[in-house]
């Protein structure tokens, strides 16, 4: 019975390196991708605290050898870094954590954002691009050059430090608006 199961495992071995059976993995790996992505977002989910209790472990077990690895590529990929971060603070995602930590250098208060990149988004969207101040439009240029920026209310001047911004609590308005609003502290706002 064993020696069955090794001829059998050998078999699949060698045939998972036949050529054409590796072109017709890539080929459906290519028509499929939505669906694998579909399914690993839905295994994650599923499995969110197993994999981070493993991801967890791992860490603390290979501290050392982490850190090492780490240090070694910094070393080695210099400018393999720095575009991969000039390449991040451009994107949408970099602009959004910017957006968050910029009021935060301005105003040392430690705010808090607890909204994330897709909420931000939805409320964009939901403007249709118009201000809802001054009721001009503003085209977004996408890769997350929002045109219009973020209106925190409560005030940050107003509030106290550690205060946190919900999504309830930001208003996308255009900047000129923004920059007003700035000079005289919310005046402008109910326009
Ligand atoms: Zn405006």
């Amino acid at each position: 019975m064993k020696r069955l199961v090794n001829k059998r495992q050998i078999y699949l071995k060698e045939y998972y390196k036949r050529p054409e059976v590796i072109e017709r993995r890539q080929k459906y790996i290519e028509e499929h991708k939505e669906q694998i992505e579909e399914y690993k977002r839905k295994y994650y989910i599923e499995n969110k605290e197993r994999i981070t209790k493993r991801n967890n472990e791992y860490v603390r077990e290979n501290r050392k050898r982490i850190n090492e690895y780490k240090k070694r590529w910094v070393r080695e990929n210099k400018d393999k870094r720095k575009i991969s971060i000039k390449e991040y603070e451009s994107s949408e995602r970099g602009r959004f954590v910017r957006l968050k930590v910029n009021h935060n250098r301005r105003y040392n208060k430690n705010l808090e954002h607890n909204f994330t990149l897709e909420e931000w988004n939805d409320k964009i969207t939901k403007t249709g691009g118009y201000c809802p101040i001054c009721k001009n439009r503003f085209v977004n240029e996408g890769n997350g050059k929002w045109k219009l920026t973020i209106d925190h209310n409560p005030p940050v001047s107003k509030v106290t430090k550690g205060f946190v911004y919900g999504i309830e609590n930001v208003e996308p308005i255009c900047k000129s608006c923004n920059q007003k609003k700035g000079y005289k502290e919310g005046e402008v706002l109910l326009k």
